[in-house]
């Protein structure tokens, strides 16, 4: 078996076609032929399965070390299919500050179809554990938080869930199976916001699952199959190209993360600084160093009091203003004015997100370039409060 960054490029071949070509075509047909009646045909209708897909399917089930792929039409119907495998009256414990997509599909959604939540913070194994009922079928997370990046153990947690007979899954979008397997610690399924690192170029929207073992993947076939949304050839051909590269970007953006946090852990503008690589004894970094790869592209920082972070965003020029993450160029984003605005204030506090924090999506650009960016714009906000104090 190669290693993961051959994978990466290789994947399993379909050895679908006689062109010699090295990429798996784009298969644009929603109908296959039957040699005869009786035939049984590896692919029949566009929706249950497609060459293009499978290859896009199998690439990353190698890669998170599952048995089997689903790549779907976006990390929100990944979500949908995955929480469609229970029933009425099935409880999952859910972590407290998922992404507010899922929120809104397990509030607004499940809900009415009658499966219950109850959300802990799933950094402290105590209350997962408290919060187990007899109808507790599974437990849902992400890694690392977004956007305070608050980290879990996915060891822990899976050996609470294996204790009482319950699913372990976790939304991997923020780390990807390069910074960490989920699978392997323990996990019995992954999810991916495919439309962030795996893609990686803000070019496509697409979710992927990955299940542990056949019985899951059956369940989560069949809702693929009969809810149906799929990822089309090209969309799988898109994220199948962006996964090659998905090595060196995310080392990149490492790279480039860690140098951001170095300046901005100098600037006298910042006043908390949220990144699980810093090494301050907290146990988001204690359990980051243990279990992942490497720290992510996504770093959040609040600015001082009194310091306009709406005049720092849109005094930036080659950070891009806009929601979103994981992909090559340079994003940031205020939380409580954007990906977080559904959030009530009282909410938005209690998740910590205050007017004051900023996330930054950090991209492959030059790290000069962003270093430079970021610090013309803390200089305008500086010397124009400074300004003001001189008016007073
Ligand atoms: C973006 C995102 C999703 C939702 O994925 P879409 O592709 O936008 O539907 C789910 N989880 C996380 C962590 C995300 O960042």
């Amino acid at each position: 078996m190669s290693e993961f960054n051959t994978k990466l490029i290789h994947g399993q071949p379909e050895y679908d076609n006689n062109t010699g070509a090295v990429n798996v075509p784009i298969y644009n047909s929603s109908t296959y032929v039957y040699p005869n009646a009786d035939a049984k045909v590896k692919f029949d209708y566009e929706r249950s399965g497609n060459p293009t897909r499978s290859y896009l399917e199998n690439q990353v089930a190698l890669l998170e070390n599952g048995v089997r792929g689903f790549a779907f039409s976006s990390g929100s119907a990944a979500i949908h299919a995955v929480l469609s495998i229970f029933s009425p009256g099935d409880h999952i414990i859910i972590g407290k500050n998922i992404y507010g997509g899922t929120f809104r599909i397990i509030n607004d959604f499940f809900k009415r179809w009658q499966l219950e939540f109850t959300a802990v913070d799933t950094q402290n194994p105590e209350e997962v554990q408290a919060a187990i009922q007899p109808n507790t079928k599974a437990i849902y997370f992400e890694t690392f938080t977004n956007p305070l990046l608050h980290v879990t153990s996915v060891k822990q947690i899976s050996k609470i869930a294996k204790a009482h007979n319950i699913l372990t899954i976790v939304d991997n979008t923020f780390l990807t199976p390069y910074l960490q397997q989920p699978l392997n610690l323990g996990a019995d399924i992954v999810i991916h916001s495919a439309t962030k690192y795996l893609g990686g170029h803000s070019d496509v929207v697409a979710g992927i699952v990955v299940a542990k073992n056949e019985n899951i993947a059956k369940l989560i076939y069949f809702n693929q199959n009969s809810i149906g949304a799929t990822l089309s050839p090209q969309d799988c051909s898109l994220i199948r190209r962006g996964i090659q590269t998905l090595a060196v970007r995310m080392d990149r953006h490492l790279s480039n993360a860690a140098k951001i946090v170095a300046f901005l852990q100098k600037r006298p503008e910042i006043a908390k600084l949220y990144y699980p690589g810093i090494d301050d004894g907290s146990r988001d970094h204690e359990i980051a160093a243990a279990e992942t790869n490497g720290f992510g592209g996504i770093i959040s920082f609040e600015l001082k009091d009194g310091l306009d972070s709406t005049k720092f965003v849109n005094g930036l020029h080659l950070i891009q203003l806009a929601v979103s993450l994981g992909a090559v160029e340079s994003l940031i984003e205020l939380p409580y004015k954007m990906t977080h605005a559904e959030l009530s204030r009282k909410e938005q506090l209690e998740a910590g997100i205050t007017t004051q924090l900023v996330r930054l999506s950090v991209g492959i650009e030059d790290p000069k370039d962003l270093l430079k960016d970021l610090e013309q714009s803390l200089n305008q906000l500086t010397s124009t409060s400074l300004k003001k104090e001189a008016v007073r």
